[in-house]
């Protein structure tokens, strides 16, 4: 109660959050400049690619169909949006949501996305993560993403529900991930008949390889959910 007062209570920002100089946007349009300059993307994974080719060499050697239809990432997963990204999710600041809403809305086809969409879902944290937190961040930038697009369809943020106790995923090595994953997520029995046949967008701050929304996806399409696409923040770059 008191974390939420403090944070209904802080100003808002009005120096930019990367470099400083003020009056701004919570992001000045020249760091924007800088640092978000749109790139090809793998239309699957969100992952940088070369050229448009549609799609990366990891995702066509995935099994098709894959239960997530299309993903599209606003930056890469690196400075500054990492240490934004980091203030917003970890240290307490919240606030930052529509800044970083603002980037993703500036992606591609990512206005389109959210519009051909029957509900929005936020990838829910694991119980535990969200007391200690606070808040789900995810559900944060789908809150953040509505106030800024009129025609953007409602949120859903009780939809998913994470299963077990599977390790963090970063604490993972990559070909551990998605069988760690694989049945982490579920559709909330109460949420069942609300997505039966609908079009879902899945939100989340960041992909790591993906692995996340695909087996949120999985979860949705079992529940039959018509179609699923994905739209994050920052997609981390191949190592
Ligand atoms: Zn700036
Ligand atoms: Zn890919």
């Amino acid at each position: 109660m008191l974390k939420a007062l403090l944070r209904a209570t802080r100003p808002c920002p009005a120096v930019c959050q990367v470099c400083g100089q003020w009056p701004t946007q919570p992001v000045c349009g020249a760091c924007v400049d800088r640092f978000a300059r749109v790139r090809w993307r793998c239309g699957t994974c969100a992952a940088p690619v070369g050229q448009d080719t549609g799609h990366c060499g990891e995702c066509l050697t995935r099994p098709v169909p894959t239960p997530l239809g299309r993903c599209i990432a606003a930056v890469d997963y690196a400075y500054p949006w990492d240490d934004l990204i980091a203030r917003f999710k970890f240290r307490d600041e919240p606030g930052l949501a529509g800044a970083l809403a603002e980037r993703m809305l500036t992606a591609p086809g990512a206005k389109d996305m959210i519009a051909d969409s029957d509900w929005l879902v936020p990838v829910p944290l694991k119980p535990q993560r969200l007391t200690s937190r606070g808040y789900n961040q995810a559900w944060e930038l789908v809150k953040a993403l509505r106030a800024r697009l009129p025609r953007a369809p409602a949120g859903l943020s009780d939809a998913l529900v994470r299963l077990g106790n599977a390790p963090d995923q970063h604490s993972l090595p990559r070909d551990q991930r998605l069988r760690n994953l694989r049945g982490a997520f579920a559709v909330a029995p109460q949420r069942v008949a609300a997505m039966r046949g609908k079009r879902v967008l899945l939100v989340d701050d960041v992909s790591t390889t993906g692995t996340t929304l695909y087996s949120a996806a999985l979860a949705l399409k079992q529940a039959g959910v018509l179609q699923v696409q994905g739209l994050v923040i920052a997609r981390t770059l191949p190592h």
